[in-house]
């Protein structure tokens, strides 16, 4: 698919749907609790890893309310930050990698969340798609943020046509002006959440249909 149909589904869907927020904070109308700066980003995405949107807020809305700072969480005990995390699953492994990046930060990059993605990477539970998240939300940094929802519709759509969302990612990379990276994350992770589900797309009220090459090819 050329340059410009990526664009024209972006264009199209960012008519529908408000810019969204970092994982935990993306449901339309509800104003985030916490800011969204590199430490707020970071520690909500790393809990956002296997779990739903709505156990993520809960488990950074307990953290942040008791611990709300790089020094307060490397300060913490891993054991009684486990339990504040809980709702969003995994909360030893989540707790420790917490904790491990919040003293990395202190001891490594004072108090602070570096900005390349080699960097980002090198901490505890931060993968490409956690990196790119914080680089988009908190950095104002061109970003593709592949989470399941961009990786799947990507593919239905035929934007791409890839086996992990890495190879999405380098993919839509290719196929995308740089200044539109981060509207990938913002728009088509609000379609999967609204139109586009999972396991039942509602194609029948899809506003990028006639772009979509599995509803065209269902149609025939
Ligand atoms: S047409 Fe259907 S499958 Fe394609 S993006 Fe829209 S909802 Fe998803």
């Amino acid at each position: 698919m050329a340059e410009k149909d990526i664009c024209r589904i972006l264009n199209t869907l960012s008519r529908e749907y408000n810019r969204g927020a970092y994982p935990g904070r993306s449901s339309e109308g509800l104003n985030p609790e916490w800011e969204c700066d590199p430490f707020h980003v970071l520690v909500a995405t790393i809990l956002s890893q296997r779990t739903r949107d709505d156990n993520t807020r809960k488990a950074s809305d307990n953290l942040f309310r008791e611990y709300n700072s790089i020094d307060a969480i490397a300060e913490a005990d891993p054991d009684k930050v486990a339990e504040l995390v809980r709702p969003a699953g995994f909360p030893k492994q989540k707790a420790k990698a917490i904790v491990d990046c919040c003293r990395i930060l202190r001891d490594e990059y004072r108090g602070a969340v570096p900005e390349s993605t080699e960097e980002l990477t090198s901490l505890p539970m931060v993968g490409r798609k956690t990196a790119a998240c914080v680089r988009s939300y908190a950095m104002d940094i061109p970003s593709v943020c592949v989470d399941t929802h961009v990786h799947r519709i990507a593919n239905l759509m035929g934007l791409v046509h890839t086996k992990d969302p890495e190879s999405t990612e380098y993919e839509l990379m290719r196929i995308t002006p740089e200044d539109r990276w981060s509207d990938i994350n913002r728009y088509l992770v609000r379609h999967g959440q609204v139109v586009c589900l999972p396991n039942h797309p509602h194609c029948e009220r899809c506003s990028v249909r006639e772009m979509c090459d599995r509803y065209l090819s269902e149609k025939q």
